[in-house]
């Protein structure tokens, strides 16, 4: 398929270098020059601009955030002034349910179609087309996207026809994974505390009754404290907690582990933990914690 690739950050540039692979004539763009080069040797053309990329039938967009996708969308030749009709938009970024909303009557209003697809997993899976897929929007349009989902995932999960369904879904999975590095977070600093050794421990648990996916990849990254270089950014997964909370307070659900991960990460911001990956917030009970000392029986003297 002809098709353009907007935003060649950690997840875009593995994700457009998949579509290349797979034998899709792809015109790839990013707001920083420089990006494209290895796509280009992989035989990406480079797009001049925005609307050099939603020359295709389909146009996807793999971009930091809301900010961002809105001034792609709306640039004097952004996506609704350059896509032609019938032409997709495949919005793959993890952005607000309200702006979602927004790009679903904007390219209809334009004649153009809109498909939501999310994806669950870190750049390497990226790199290694192992991404999770959450789609939704017109039927028709998704079985047009297909081939480049079946391209770029594992699997693709079809969660509706109202496009910010899959946004929906997807901030609800990141909620679930910050929950997981916070609980993890916290049992490691009690192992570590007592002395005994925290990669055992994870071990122990990813080989027993803890085998997802998010035990294995964040229980190794907690124990050795090992946040940098980030695969996922701290402040991306702080977006996140951010748009989930104002989803959940927009349909009156109260979520009480929502605030206490968002205070987790402006703990980590308040000591400059901006370039970390997301799951140095599961490092932040171990610093409450202090070093190690021997297992004890005994408990805090109550107050006078
Ligand atoms: P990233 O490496 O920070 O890349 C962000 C991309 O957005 C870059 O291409 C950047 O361009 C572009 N961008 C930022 N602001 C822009 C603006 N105002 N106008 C135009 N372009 C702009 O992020 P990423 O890790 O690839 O994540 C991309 C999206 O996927 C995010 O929504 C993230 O939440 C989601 N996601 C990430 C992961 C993960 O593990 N990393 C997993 C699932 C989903 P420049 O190069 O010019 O800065």
């Amino acid at each position: 398929m002809k098709i353009g690739f907007i935003g060649l950050g950690h997840m875009g540039s593995a994700m457009a270098g998949n579509l290349l692979k797979a034998g899709h004539d792809v015109s790839v763009f990013n707001r920083s020059p420089g990006k494209a080069e290895s796509l280009l040797k992989l035989g990406a053309d480079a797009a001049a601009d925005i609307a050099g990329a939603c020359r295709g039938e389909v146009v996807i967009t793999m971009l930091a955030d809301d900010a961002a996708l809105a001034e792609v969308a709306w640039a004097e030749d952004g996506l609704i002034a350059s896509l032609s009709r019938g032409a997709i938009h495949l919005s793959m970024s993890t952005i607000s349910v309200a702006l979602s909303e927004r790009l679903t009557q904007a390219h209809q209003q334009a004649g153009q179609r809109y498909v939501v697809a999310t994806v669950m997993g870190r750049p390497d899976m990226a790199a290694a087309a192992k991404l999770f897929i959450f789609a939704a929007g017109d039927p028709a349009a998704i079985d047009a996207c297909q081939p480049l989902l079946d391209a770029l995932g594992q699997k693709t999960s079809r969660v509706g026809p109202q496009p910010s369904a899959a946004n929906l879904v997807k901030l609800t999975g990141n909620f679930l994974q910050a929950a997981i590095i916070e609980a993890l977070g916290e049992a490691i600093a009690l192992i570590g505390r007592s002395g005994m050794d925290r990669r055992a421990y994870v071990e122990l648990l990813t080989s027993t009754l803890f085998t997802a996916p998010a035990f294995r990849i964040f229980g190794p990254l907690i124990a050795d404290g090992a946040y940098e270089p980030a695969g996922f950014a701290a402040p991306l997964g702080y977006k996140d907690i951010l748009l989930l909370r104002t989803a959940a307070e927009n349909l009156r659900v109260p979520m009480p582990l929502v605030s206490l991960l968002h205070d987790r990460f402006v703990r980590l911001f308040a000591q400059g933990g901006e370039r970390l990956d997301w799951s140095a917030i599961g490092g932040l009970a171990t610093q409450d914690a202090g070093p190690p000392r021997a297992l004890t029986t005994s408990s805090p003297s109550p107050a006078a």
